[in-house]
């Protein structure tokens, strides 16, 4: 069976952003839930000759008692639960927040391999030192990418598909 690997992290990092750079195709959109219209998005992904199923998630706020956000931090739950390797997505623009140091906490209650991706990294020569303080999550190095701009990408699934 293929691994499946989740993208993980708030809301807003751009989790999606990567997702819809490694989807080649869409071959689910899961909806069980009236109001929540990105829970979990499933993709066959291939790097290298290592395939694998991707799963974007709508995104985990720690302490939200609103109710979306609340079903979305448990449809992130369930991704984590189904994960073989978790992709923990946190933004270069934002820093370090309390939230992510809380979502590290429940990634580190999975036991499952985890990597820290960092997000927004759109120059690296100019936001490499912003990397570093994500050290202090205790998830490992941080990697960074921008999804957007479609850098760091290929290194960064080099590091995933080592895990299979
Ligand atoms: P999600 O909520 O984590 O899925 O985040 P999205 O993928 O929807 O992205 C949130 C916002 O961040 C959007 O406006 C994206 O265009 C932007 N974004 C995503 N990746 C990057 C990036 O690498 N650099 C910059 N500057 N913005 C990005
Ligand atoms: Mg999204």
């Amino acid at each position: 069976k293929k691994p499946i690997v989740a993208i993980v992290g708030r809301p807003n990092v751009g989790k999606s952003t990567l997702f819809n750079a490694l989807a080649k195709q869409r071959i689910a959109i899961v909806k069980d839930t009236p109001g929540i219209t990105r829970d979990r998005i499933y993709a066959d992904v291939t790097w290298l000759d290592k395939a694998f199923t991707l799963i974007d998630t709508g995104g985990i706020e720690p302490d939200s008692r609103d109710i979306i956000l609340s079903q979305m931090r448990e449809q992130a739950q369930i991704a984590i639960d189904t994960a073989d390797v978790i992709l923990f997505m946190v933004d270069v623009k934002q820093g370090m927040v309390d939230a992510d140091a809380k979502v590290a906490d429940m990634l580190r209650r999975s036991h499952k391999p985890v990597i820290l991706v960092v997000n927004k990294v759109d120059n690296f020569d100019k936001y490499m030192a912003d990397t570093y303080e994500f050290y202090n999550l205790g998830i490992g190095d941080p990697h960074p990418i921008s999804a957007s701009g479609r850098l760091g990408i290929g290194d960064m699934l080099d590091v995933l598909v080592s895990y299979f």
